[in-house]
């Protein structure tokens, strides 16, 4: 940041008390706030960038290196590695499966590797964040549920018929303060208090309401 002191979009601190100059001061501290946090944002993003670009780099480095230990494989005439094979489908969600396929010549491609390597059995924590673990046995790779307790299932069971019974019976309320108010207004109405008028306004009853010729009153605000 230079010292422009002085420029119309940098007005220099107020020396006086005046409100005009605080107010210009306060101004200039916010554009100044806003700027710097955009600084840091485009500096953030920019390291986003560079990291996806270098996190694709090394996937492209390890698809290459698949195919060569798959030619190995075969060059040497082994069976291809299932565990390597089990290990990166697994283990390397983001090593692309149609390419671990093609490395080690999967007939009938991506669609044929997980029933090849088996599925995956591992300990994942509860989604409900209770700290419990549980296994998790996935199939293949978009197989994405996450697993809850009985314990975390029960609590949110529990938590959304409480929310229901509470919205229940605030909309029972509701409609019960509704209709004690348009009661009031529709009494007040009878005894000729708003004649004339259609749309009324009372200081003990909440909200604007209108009158139709039956004397009934709708809320309408
Ligand atoms: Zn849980």
């Amino acid at each position: 940041m230079t010292d422009d002191a002085g420029s119309p979009s940098n007005p220099p601190p107020p020396t006086a008390g005046a409100p005009d100059d605080l107010a210009a001061a306060l101004l200039a501290r916010c554009e100044g706030d806003l700027a710097g946090a955009l600084e840091v944002l485009g500096a953030a993003r920019d390291a986003v960038a560079a990291a996806q670009q270098r996190h694709e780099s090394a996937r492209q480095a390890v698809h290459k290196a698949m195919r060569r230990l798959g030619h190995a494989h075969q060059a040497a005439e082994q069976p291809m590695p299932r565990q390597t094979m089990r290990s990166l489908y697994w283990d390397h969600p983001d090593v692309r499966a149609d390419e671990i396929a093609k490395a080690f010549e999967v007939r009938g491609g991506a669609g044929l590797l997980a029933p090849l390597v088996g599925p995956d059995e591992r300990e994942v924590a509860c989604a409900g964040g209770c700290g419990r673990t549980m296994v998790r046995r996935k199939r293949n790779r978009t197989d994405a549920k996450m697993l809850t307790c009985e314990y975390c299932q029960r609590e949110a069971q529990q938590a959304a018929a409480e929310r229901r019974a509470w919205l229940e019976q605030h909309e029972a309320d509701w409609n019960a303060a509704y209709d004690r108010w348009a009661s009031q207004v529709e009494a007040l109405a009878a005894e000729g208090v708003f004649s004339g008028r259609v749309l009324v306004e009372h200081p003990d009853i909440p909200g604007v309401w209108r009158l139709d010729r039956h004397g009934r009153a709708e809320r309408v605000d």
